[in-house]
């Protein structure tokens, strides 16, 4: 079968939105809990990516760059970091990452256990 690049970047572009706004709700201050399953959906996640080949080579970057998921602030910035790693492979501008705070919104209502307005 043909590879279709416009679907295949669709893909991408979904995928990282999702990852990237998952991490823009992670907790302050997680519980051991919430850092394991976040930590196992990224590994996760790279290992049942469609894309096979992306799939395969996200796994090297994950090994090279373990998840930090310590907090809101770490996993954010290991999550830019990723995708800057594969931007750079791809030939694509890199994102500056301090400039991810308020990004990635959910356009969520507001939860009372995560206590941020319009998150
Ligand atoms: P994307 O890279 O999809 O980014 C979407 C938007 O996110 C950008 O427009 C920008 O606003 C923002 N953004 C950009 N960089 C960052 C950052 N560092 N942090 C936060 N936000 C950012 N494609 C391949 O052809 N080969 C591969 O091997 C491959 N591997 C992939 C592996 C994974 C895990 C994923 C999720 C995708 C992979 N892709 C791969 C797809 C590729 O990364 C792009 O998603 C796709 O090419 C579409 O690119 P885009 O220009 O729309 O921007």
């Amino acid at each position: 079968k043909l590879e279709n690049a416009t679907l295949k970047a669709e893909l991408g572009n979904a995928s990282w939105k999702l990852l990237h706004t998952m991490m823009a709700k992670f907790p302050d201050k997680p519980s051991a809990d919430d850092s394991t399953a976040l930590k196992s959906y990224i590994h996760l996640f790279a290992r049942l990516y469609p894309c096979g080949d992306c799939a395969q080579h996200f796994q090297k970057v994950l090994e090279k760059f373990p998840p930090q998921v310590a907090s809101r602030s770490t996993a954010a910035a290991w999550a830019c970091h990723v995708h800057n790693v594969v931007n750079k492979r791809l030939k694509k501008k890199e994102f500056d990452c301090s400039k991810i705070g308020d990004f990635y919104d959910c356009g969520c209502a507001e939860d009372e256990a995560d206590g941020k307005k319009g998150k």
